[in-house]
């Protein structure tokens, strides 16, 4: 099937802003893709970039749909629709995680995979943008199956990954687990082990110590910056973190081993509120025994959606894209949002929250940790050679740290908002790489 069936085809059963729960998305926009190319489009014509660098940062580099066919443990057999967008590779091989979620589809995909680009070049590490994903839910699968799935994906988008090429990594859905299983595919098909075709593995295949929390640590980093920024004592602060993955579980209990009172967070399945704070390694125990915050007894369930309207200092979304849209973004009681997920706050969103003089910190700034450390274990499996986590985690700090005074700085001297500065800066650095090389032929 071509991309152009497939967007067809997708776009027809496309909901509009394609979200499994949450609020009513924005009248006005159809979903993230929208969101990253309007975020372009002020860059390009901010930084006087004109018509050309539009179309070039615009379109994905390369975009592959495949189907997945796969044998259920019934004996039946199932095919699944996976994707692999390149958006850009222009400063080093494209680099973006791999999702398995029932909102995947090729726009879903495309807007991510433009944001790691943007990312990437926030951070300065020498990479492109991909995202890739296949439109399941995987809890409704057994591990084999997921194995099956993950193996037979990875197959089919061989073609365009490799540790000099495109290296993929966890996100919404999976796993380290499945890391190690597109590592020893794609390497089984190499006839050797190549450990820098994926990031985010077990530290025991090739793994680097400190990227299963990598992400959180970058966001806790920036909270407690953007906390500083607007003179809060963040002993005396409060935060709600939504999502209790592998973002929002550890984001909540670093805020907390910081000193930040964590007083509520929430997963798919609900959320828990308590006012003085909850104790993180007690819930993160209940977690691990039950799957989900719901019943947890530190506190008191509240409605997933509520948590959002919570009066806090910093707001942490660490779930998924488009929870705070033109429906709710007035009740935000929050002074900081930091951006833990992907695309949380759609275009209206953003501006509702400017207005009411929310800080908001961008996904490309937030949650960069993970890339960075990502980089790192691509750096380290290069060349065999493993670092501490101590020098794994001062590295990330420092990483994270400039880039937030590089993003402020220029907010501020341009007047913008963080998330104009952010891209912008990454804009220009992507579109500097391209002026450099040249217009091939
Ligand atoms: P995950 O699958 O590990 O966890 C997602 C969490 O969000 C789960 O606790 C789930 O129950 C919860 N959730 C889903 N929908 C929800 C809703 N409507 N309300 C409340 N909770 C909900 O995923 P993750 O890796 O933690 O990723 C979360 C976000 O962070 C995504 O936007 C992802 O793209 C982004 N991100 C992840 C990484 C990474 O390294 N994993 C890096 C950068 C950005």
């Amino acid at each position: 099937m071509t991309s152009e069936e497939n967007e067809r085809r997708e776009h027809h059963h496309r909901p509009r802003g394609h979200r499994a729960a949450g609020p009513a998305p924005d009248a006005h926009t159809l979903g993230p893709l929208d969101d990253a190319q309007a975020q372009l489009a002020f860059a390009v014509e901010r930084l006087g970039l004109g018509p050309g660098a539009h179309a070039v940062l615009s379109a994905p580099r390369r975009e592959l749909t495949v189907s997945v066919p796969v044998r259920m443990d019934d004996g039946s057999t199932q095919v699944f629709t996976g994707h692999r967008v390149q958006h850009n590779f222009t400063r080093g091989p494209a680099k973006g995680g791999v999702r398995y979620a029932p909102t995947v589809d090729l726009d879903e995909v495309r807007a991510l995979a433009m944001w790691m680009t943007w990312k990437c070049a926030l951070v300065d590490v020498p990479y492109g943008g991909a995202k890739g994903g296949i439109n399941i839910d995987p809890r409704s699968f057994s591990q084999g199956e997921l194995e099956r799935i993950t193996r037979r994906y990875t197959s089919e988008i061989m073609p365009l990954i490799g540790p000099d090429q495109d290296i993929p990594a966890p996100d919404v859905g999976t796993s380290e687990q499945t890391m190690a299983w597109m590592m020893d595919t794609y390497s089984v098909n190499q006839g050797h082990t190549v450990l820098g075709v994926v990031t985010g593995k077990p530290v025991s295949v090739g793994g680097s110590l400190g990227r299963a929390s990598a992400t959180s640590r970058g966001v806790a980093h920036i909270t407690l910056l953007a906390l500083a920024h607007r003179g809060l004592d963040h002993a005396r602060s409060t935060a709600v973190v939504q999502g209790f993955g592998k973002v929002g579980r550890d984001a909540a209990r670093l805020l907390a081993e910081s000193g930040v009172r964590v007083i509520a967070v929430s997963d798919i399945d609900g959320a828990v509120h308590n006012p003085d704070g909850l104790d993180i390694h007690a819930l993160m125990r209940h977690v691990d025994a039950t799957g989900s915050v719901a019943g947890f007894g530190g506190g008191e369930a509240i409605d997933g959606e509520a948590v959002l309207e919570l009066e806090c200092d910093a707001l942490v979304p660490a779930a998924t894209e488009g929870v705070l849209t033109d429906e709710n973004a007035d009740r935000v009681r929050a002074g900081i949002l930091v951006e833990g997920a992907n695309g949380p706050t759609t275009k209206a969103a953003d501006a509702i929250l400017a207005r009411r003089g929310v800080l908001v910190v961008p996904d490309i700034l937030a949650n960069a940790g993970g890339v960075v450390v990502s980089y790192f274990e691509w750096v380290q499996a290069n060349q065999a050679y493993w670092w501490s986590e101590d020098e794994v985690n001062e590295r990330l700090r420092d990483r994270m740290t400039s880039a937030w005074h590089a993003v402020l700085t220029y907010s501020q001297g341009q007047e913008l908002s963080l998330r104009q500065a952010a891209t912008c800066l990454a804009v220009q650095r992507v579109w500097e790489a391209h002026r450099l090389r040249g217009q091939y032929p």
